[in-house]
């Protein structure tokens, strides 16, 4: 025990700092929202005027921070979120480019407000313009602006912006490769997140965001994006969908696609997130997957935020099953802490300038 002691008093700069790796603003002020409906109007009758983005005050932007994940926030004992705009509000599938870089700026200087305003507890996740067809390279300008002009550490990468039709190239494909060069040039991660599915076959939160999860790292075991790219570094959220349920048929086809092991081949740069919204399946999570693998996060205000009656507690509060886990003080703290700062070291600067 001593020991464990000396070593976390090493790897600790100030004390602990929990880090829930995702969060998003699902509680814009409604002004928001109606700039988004006006660009899809515009878009339906090119005769309508431009929209302008929403002018939205400090106040209404604290009021529904500070009622709603801040407040979460306290009450569950964390203390920073990466927070990313709207997952399912991203709309990928809107098929007009400017449209795209009108709506993710809009949504990415919203997030820099928050940020602002509450520089101790919110660090900012882009979304990115993202359109069918339209290359990814169109997105990295958006990219740059919100790691070096906004002080973003990471963004959201939709492997998927038709909403459920799946048009695009695996993630493996080189048309991607723009994007991942800007990445390990800036020093900052993707989480894999679809947006809204636009098929009615695939709920949105309930399947498409799970699919999406199991298909990315399929991809992964299929590929050598990490041979390409050894500092590339991808979280995939929700637990890693079904992966984890599946380890030993990733682990199978690994073998017999002629892969390394996934410990080699895929696992040095990718990283599931605690967003599993029952204790079996934290259980399951660290029972298959290497600690070093796993952050803390949430998702919340997010698609399950109800209390479950069976505990009686919030189904998106998943630190109480992390907690729960009997977690030894070393892994506890690479789970909340320093997996996170390891996997987005932009944030470990921002922490570090601090004194975190
Ligand atoms: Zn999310």
């Amino acid at each position: 025990m001593r020991r464990v002691h000396r070593e976390l008093a090493r790897s600790q700069v100030g004390p602990p700092v929990i880090i829930d790796c995702h969060g998003h603003y699902t509680t814009t002020p409604s002004a928001h929202l109606e700039f988004r409906e006006a660009q899809l109007a515009r878009l339906a009758d090119p005769g309508l005027p431009e929209p302008s983005p929403a002018e939205i005050g400090d106040a209404q932007i604290r009021e529904s921070i500070e009622t709603n994940q801040l407040r979460l926030l306290r009450e569950r004992g964390a203390d920073v979120t990466l927070f990313s705009p709207r997952a399912a509000g991203m709309e990928h599938h809107v098929r007009d480019e400017a449209t795209a870089r009108a709506w993710a700026t809009a949504c990415n200087d919203l997030i820099h407000r928050v940020v602002g305003l509450f520089p101790e507890h919110f660090v900012g996740v882009c979304q990115l313009p993202q359109a069918p067809g339209v290359p990814i390279e169109r997105s990295v300008e958006e990219l740059e602006r919100c790691v070096e002009d906004l002080g973003f550490v990471g963004c959201n990468l939709n492997p998927d912006p038709s909403g459920g039709h799946w048009t695009s190239p695996p993630l493996t494909d080189e048309s991607w490769f723009p994007l991942y060069e800007k990445m390990v040039d800036l020093g900052v991660p993707a989480m894999i997140h679809t947006s809204a599915s636009v098929n009615p076959s695939f709920h949105g939160t309930g399947a498409h965001y799970l699919n999406a999860d199991t298909t990315i790292f399929m991809q992964l075991v299929e590929g050598d994006l990490f041979g390409r790219f050894p500092d590339l570094r991808l979280v995939i959220p929700h637990g890693g969908g079904a992966v984890p349920y599946h380890w030993g048929r990733y682990r199978g086809l690994a073998e017999r696609l002629g892969r390394p092991p996934l410990h080699d081949h895929v696992m040095s740069n990718v990283f599931f997130d605690t967003c599993v919204y029952h204790q079996a399946g934290i259980d399951l999570l660290f029972d298959v997957v290497e600690v070093e693998n796993i952050l803390f996060g949430s998702e919340m205000v997010g698609a399950v935020r109800g209390i479950d009656p069976e505990t009686g507690f919030h189904f998106d509060d998943t630190k109480r099953y992390v907690d729960a886990l009997g977690l030894s003080p070393q892994d506890a703290h690479r789970i909340f802490e320093a997996n996170a700062r390891r996997v987005y070291p932009r944030l470990d600067a921002v922490l570090s300038g601090r004194g975190r």
